[in-house]
């Protein structure tokens, strides 16, 4: 393989955060190390409604985060899903990646884990994300009077759950993706999110599932997804696209078809996949947008814009 110049490419929201991993790899470091740091100012960031401190909560007015990492060289992964309280889930899931022998803790187990870590519990519901709560609670449920139930454990799964989640998930959701290449050659891609707005507690996108919304193996390239996580889990989104590279497909053409494979389901949701092949090529794709990310290597004095695909059917 051809020595690749060490990069990072981000989502829309990963831009400006580029440059602290980007500062990292021009100084040697490592591709987990860059991504680890930008995520965590994506994280970090009260602006960002879909990621971290400033995330919309679930359907109890939590916020509920999940992150994965994978380093491409070894194919080790870690995942947090549905953790309250830590901000920085990225770091928490590299920890389990690192530290444990498992691929994926979920819940109160992750939060032990995060506490035993050393890691600093906190406030993660910004004035603005419980506004944005409260209204949604105005707009689909109507407040429940003093020492009445809210409408949600009165009528459980059964209050159209599917119908408003429909409604919701068109708009109200994202995720931070970034992937990089550093000066050995090694791939990372992360993952975080606060996934759905207003979701089922407990509810996991793909994000936190390894091959869903993540992928990474420096034999052939990286994927990483944002959209409705339940399309790309059913699809093992960023396995797929990672798998057309391998056999064969460039990578316009393997992002191309795995947004293909999600119109073909027919289902409500957009999908996004962000992408780098073991060559150092880069694409994004939607089936809903026009799609951009960013890009930033070790020569650039910021990020640059780059132009990806929309796949309409
Ligand atoms: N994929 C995330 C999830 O389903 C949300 C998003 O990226 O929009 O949790």
């Amino acid at each position: 393989m051809a020595k690749v110049k060490p990069f990072m490419i981000g989502t829309k929201n990963a831009g400006k955060f580029l440059y602290a991993g980007t500062e990292m790899l021009r100084n040697g470091g490592s591709a987990i190390d860059a991504v680890e740091a930008s995520t965590k100012l994506v994280e970090a960031n009260p602006k960002d409604d879909s990621v971290g401190y400033g995330g919309v909560p679930n359907l109890l007015g939590k916020v509920e985060l999940d992150a994965s990492i994978m380093d491409g060289g070894t194919l080790r992964t870690g995942s947090v899903g549905a953790v309250k309280g830590y901000i920085h889930v990225i770091s928490i899931a590299r920890m389990v990646m690192e530290k444990t022998p498992h691929v994926m803790l979920v819940g109160s187990g992750a939060e032990l884990f995060a506490k035993a870590m050393g890691f600093k519990k906190q406030n993660l519901l910004t004035k603005e994300a419980k506004a944005s709560y409260q209204s949604f609670l105005k707009r689909y449920a109507g407040q429940p009077k003093e020492g009445e139930k809210p409408w949600y454990v009165k009528y459980d799964v059964d209050f159209g759950l599917r119908e408003w989640y429909d409604k919701l998930t068109e708009k109200q959701h994202g995720t931070v993706n970034i992937i990089a290449i550093d000066k050995n050659g090694d791939i990372c891609s992360g993952v975080s999110t606060s996934g759905t707005a207003f979701k089922f507690p407990g509810r996991l996108g793909d994000s936190p599932i390894i091959g869903a919304g993540n992928y990474c193996d420096n034999r052939f390239g990286a994927a990483a997804c944002t959209g409705r996580g339940e399309l790309a889990i059913r699809l093992s989104l960023a396995r797929t696209i990672v798998s057309y590279m391998e056999n064969g497909m460039t990578i316009r053409e393997a992002c191309a078809r795995g947004m293909k494979d999600i119109n073909e389901l027919h289902e409500k949701g957009d999908m996004n996949c962000l992408a780098m092949d073991n060559k150092g090529n880069t694409m994004s794709a939607s089936t809903a947008r026009e799609s951009i990310h960013w890009y930033m290597d070790t020569d650039s004095k910021e990020p640059e814009e780059r132009k990806g695909i929309w796949i309409k059917e």
